[in-house]
């Protein structure tokens, strides 16, 4: 049945799901699990012996890439789009992995202070001032809303002069290109492997594949024009096909030639009713997957371009990854959930819901090798959900000041590489054990010097004291007041690469070992959009909302 829907093996946290009460800077991410229920609940997403073995890309393209001269045909007009699949009786919004609210009294004008940090006052200071990501003074923290949409416009890009020159003295990204050219923002792009080249599609309605020329300036070999704005694309390398998600909802699919001066229509499939977010195509299965602003996560056949199936997901999705061995879906949405959906071949099945984030997820980022999977956020957090680990550990990583907005991961040397919307590179070494932020306690009075916090009127009266404002120290989560919690330290082990919030005895207890940082911080000098990360190459490619895509040389940060 298509667009079917099955509740499945649905686990049900203890504990509020966090919600705007959740500080920014506070800790979060502890997943729960119902004694009843056993931990491993997802033991068919984790590889107990053996990895996943992807079958070898045997597949021949499904057509001939016998292309025709440029300029391309427009592909035929779209015919009406499907009716909406709304999958029955399933909600997406039970069960799951729920990171816990740890904040109360959270009163309208009353909330407790918030942490200032900035990166002058870090601790065990990286290579070089000149790689940190410049961070402007945090004023007092707005509600988490008013943050969300405060951080969206970002901060205009500093001047790019002085970008190309070697830097040998630091180890940083080493900028090899500038790609400029399209007229609105580039929504992504990717590095072709093993050839000098670039596939990009932009909000100007272009897809152009850019080759580097004798000149060592990339330049269009491909300049196609699409009936509506690309807002998301595929590229299977293997079979050279481009899957490009448009703004009329349309995927339009097309065959690149071997030697990237041609590309050839394929399909078109009317998957989504309003604008394509995210397209991901499964060589093994013959499928693409895609998200769509009309709240859809649909699978078509891309041998026969018939609809497999749907599911109604609770918020416009913004992250996408599939794990090939075991068919599960993971569908970031802008509530801050990340579904996860078994698929079959026409039908799904609901397995649990994560929620950790107080913004909306961004990125995913599935690592098929060690199970893991990450969520970057508008919060500016990154979590690790640990699904191979079996013990349900979620981790925060905090080291960007602004929205992160996308994610690679780079398996064979651990590192995570997170973007933020400030222009922020930030290379996490994940070999590093970190451990969960601990739980924040709740108290009526300073758990330190035993002050009364200002709603416990009746120790106010009878000490005759004021009452102070509540704090909590992010490495022992104890309530104190601000007097008992006066310093601040970055503590890398639990994520906080920026100094935060800690009690007195904690920051007597916490060494200079522990504050050594786990993460290396890079300017890109552009806001991020969009990333792709060539393994092979150790290359980034960043696009920017200055139109510009950037090529980096990673090896010195990232091996
Ligand atoms: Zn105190
Ligand atoms: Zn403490």
């Amino acid at each position: 049945m298509e667009g079917a829907c099955v509740p499945g093996a649905v686990l049900r946290g203890f504990g509020n799901s966090v919600g705007a009460g959740r500080k920014w800077a506070g800790g979060l991410a502890h997943a729960y699990w119902a004694a009843n229920v056993p931990p491993p609940f997802l033991g068919f997403l984790t590889s107990s012996t053996t990895l996943p073995e992807v079958p070898p890309p045997s597949r021949p393209p499904a057509a001939t890439p016998c292309g025709r001269p440029r300029p391309l045909p427009a592909p035929p007009p779209s015919s009406p789009p499907p009716p909406p699949v709304v999958a029955p009786a399933c909600n997406p919004g039970r069960g799951g992995f729920v990171a816990r609210s740890r904040e109360r009294g959270v009163v309208p004008g009353a909330r407790p202070g918030y942490d200032r940090w900035s990166p002058a006052s870090r601790s065990g200071q990286p290579e070089s001032l000149s790689q940190l990501v410049p961070v402007p003074e945090r004023s007092p923290q707005p509600s988490s809303a008013v943050r969300l949409a405060a951080a969206a416009p970002g901060a205009p890009p500093p001047p790019m002069a002085a970008e190309i020159q070697p830097k040998p003295l630091t180890r940083k990204p080493i900028l090899l290109q500038r790609v400029e050219g399209s007229q609105e923002v580039v929504n992504m792009a990717v590095i072709v492997p093993k050839e000098e080249g670039v596939i990009s599609v932009s909000e100007d309605r272009t897809v152009r594949v850019w080759l580097k020329r004798d000149s060592g300036q990339y330049w269009p070999s491909i300049y196609h024009m699409m009936p509506s704005p690309c807002s998301c694309m595929s590229f299977n390398p293997e079979t050279r096909r481009l899957s490009i998600g448009l703004d009329n909802g349309t995927i339009s699919e097309f065959i690149l030639s071997e030697d990237y001066n041609k590309m050839t229509p394929v399909k078109n499939y009317q998957a989504h009713q309003s604008r394509v977010t995210m397209i991901l195509f499964v060589l093994e299965l013959e499928w693409v997957l895609s998200t769509g602003q009309d709240k859809q996560f649909a699978w078509h056949c891309s041998e026969s371009g018939q609809r497999l199936g749907g599911y109604r997901t609770s918020a416009v999705a913004s992250g996408l990854q599939f794990d090939v061995e075991t068919r599960h879906v993971f569908i970031g949405d802008q509530s801050g959930q990340v579904t996860i959906l078994k698929l079959e071949q026409d039908n799904c099945t609901l397995v649990t819901t994560f929620r950790g984030h107080t913004g909306g997820v961004t990125a995913l980022c599935w690592d098929p090798v060690q199970r893991v999977l990450f969520s970057g956020s508008s919060d500016h957090s990154v979590i690790m959900w640990d699904i191979g680990g079996r013990k349900g550990t979620a981790i925060e990583l905090q080291g960007h000041n602004d929205k992160v907005q996308a994610l690679s991961y780079a398996q064979h040397t651990r590192q995570l590489i997170s973007c933020g919307g400030d222009g922020g590179i930030v290379v996490w070494n994940m070999d590093v054990e970190r451990q969960e932020t601990p739980e924040w306690l709740d108290s009526d009075s300073c758990q330190k010097c035993d002050q009364p916090f200002f709603w416990n009127f009746k120790q106010m009266w009878d000490s005759k004291k004021i009452g102070l404002r509540q704090h909590h120290c992010r490495k022992c989560g104890k309530a104190v007041c601000g007097k008992c919690s006066s310093k601040r330290s970055s503590i890398p082990l639990m994520g906080f690469e920026f100094e935060v919030r800690v009690c007195d005895s904690c920051h007597e207890a916490i060494t200079d070992e522990e504050r050594a940082p786990t993460a290396t911080f890079h300017d890109s000098k552009h806001n991020i959009v969009h990333v792709h990360f060539d393994a092979t190459r150790g290359w980034l490619l960043t696009s920017g909302t200055d139109k510009v895509i950037k090529l980096w040389d990673m090896t010195p940060v990232v091996s």
